[in-house]
């Protein structure tokens, strides 16, 4: 069985509402193993939705549609549907009676136009909508033969009907198959790297599939698991994912909603951080204490914005300044080992970086930003265990703006971290 889903409105066009119907009706039919052809938006213009009707419902099983059912003039998707069918529209006497009882309960007088929401096209059957005036339509194509429900646009009203109403209904004819899908999150590569090393783990005909979607710097991997049974759907999902795991192995810092400052968090223990920022003005500290808990590892952290700062506050050697630049690998290193040493952390990242879009020159172009991690050295006393620090300094190229460098800055410095904690060496 497969399915359109037609969303109906202007403000959906105009994109001053953002069509969630679309994405929960998908993520409703996947769970029963109902395909999705496709998500079709149409403004609310009759000769527009009654021609995108017909189009889709010579295409699929199932086509559901959502808004343009209230009493108002611009709501036209019965009478496109009615078009569409080649049927006039009927007054649904059980349907008026509903309405009626619909306004008697809340105490206010019926307004003449919402008698329109109980005519229905001919041959097609209402749908209750306990939280709203507006019934859903239940309607057949003959050739081929597509099922259509119409329901209202408002959420609240759209959910329960479909659950109550289309989803047993779906779920009566469909194929049975089951659904599962599962996501996880890299950082510090490409999506073109991500994907060679996945090799034919993303071949498109590959099930359980495996897709990859990039947003604010994290690649991530889409697994969509589709069998006869869940038990199937679900062992066939986790032996994708232990193949994507082996072939991306630390680069995967979570799944679903595991952000990358709380999987770091999860792997410091008992253990402390201190942050040294300047170019990234504060977003590190933002990002670990975004971490609920955080005040366990994270106890104070500097944002040294200017070479005074860097001075006055963390004592970093005005000759290493004068000599390298703020942004070096000398001064992030001085940086991380001397908040190291004054926070008493056993763990110190810093950053310093050119942000833009003005401070770039040839040798260190916008987006140049140094990262330093600085923890305990080796064979060091207890009484020195803060003032002796091993750092490791790295310098990254990051495109795009100035927002984008410094959100790429916070995040590879989390990762430089996340990769100590591992014991494993960068990947990139
Ligand atoms: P309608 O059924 O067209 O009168 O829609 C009523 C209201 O529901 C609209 O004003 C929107 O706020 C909301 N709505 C309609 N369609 C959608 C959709 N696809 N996704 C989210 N909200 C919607
Ligand atoms: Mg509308």
């Amino acid at each position: 069985m497969n399915c359109i889903i037609l969303s109906i409105g202007d403000e959906l066009i105009l994109g001053q509402t953002v069509d969630t119907n679309s994405a929960w009706l998908a993520q409703q039919l996947a769970a029963i193993g109902v395909a999705c052809l496709a998500h079709v938006t149409v403004s609310d213009d009759q000769s527009a939705i009654t021609r995108v009707i017909k189009e889709s419902a010579a295409r699929c099983d199932v086509l559901l549609i959502s808004g343009g059912l209230g009493p108002t003039p611009d709501d036209l998707t019965r009478q496109a549907l009615a078009e569409a069918l080649g049927v006039p529209l009927e007054l649904n006497a059980s349907a008026l009676e509903t309405l009626e009882g619909f306004f008697t309960k809340i105490k206010r007088a019926m307004p003449p136009s919402n008698k329109i929401q109980a005519m229905l096209p001919r041959g097609s059957n209402a749908i209750a909508n306990p939280n709203g005036t507006a019934p859903g339509i239940h309607a057949e194509f003959p050739h081929p033969r597509c099922h259509i429900y119409v329901m209202p646009g408002v959420p609240g009203e759209m959910k329960p009907m479909f659950r109550d109403d289309v989803l047993p209904a779906l779920r009566t004819g469909s194929s049975g198959a089951v659904i599962l899908s599962k996501t996880l999150h890299t950082f510090g590569m490409g999506e073109s790297a991500v994907a060679e090393l996945l090799g034919p783990l993303m071949d498109r005909k590959r099930n359980p599939s495996v897709g990859t979607t990039v947003a604010n710097g994290y690649v991530s991997l889409r697994l969509n698991s589709r069998f006869p049974t869940s038990e199937e759907a679900q062992r066939e999902l986790e032996s994708t994912e232990a193949g994507c795991r082996t072939a991306l192995n630390a680069l995967i810092f979570g799944a679903e909603d595991e952000s990358l400052p709380l999987a770091t968090s999860r792997l410091m223990g008992n253990r402390s951080v201190t942050t040294a920022e300047s170019c990234t003005g504060g977003l590190l500290s933002k990002l670990l204490t975004d971490v609920p808990g955080s005040s366990s590892f994270f106890k104070q952290g500097w944002i040294t914005y200017s070479n005074e700062a860097k001075h006055d506050r963390l004592g970093v050697s005005e000759n290493i300044i004068n000599v390298n630049g703020a942004v070096s690998e000398p001064v992030v290193t001085a940086m991380a080992t001397n908040a190291r040493r004054l926070a008493k952390a056993d763990f110190a990242l810093a950053i310093s970086g050119i942000a833009g879009p003005g401070g770039g020159s040839e040798l260190k172009p916008v987006g140049t930003v140094c990262i330093a991690l600085a923890h305990m050295a080796s064979d060091t006393s207890r009484a020195e265990r803060y003032s002796r620090s091993t750092v490791s300094a790295r310098t990254f190229l990051f495109p795009g703006d100035r927002q984008m460098v410094r959100d790429r800055a916070a995040k590879m410095a989390l990762t430089l971290l996340r990769y100590h904690l591992l014991n494993q060496p960068l990947p990139f």
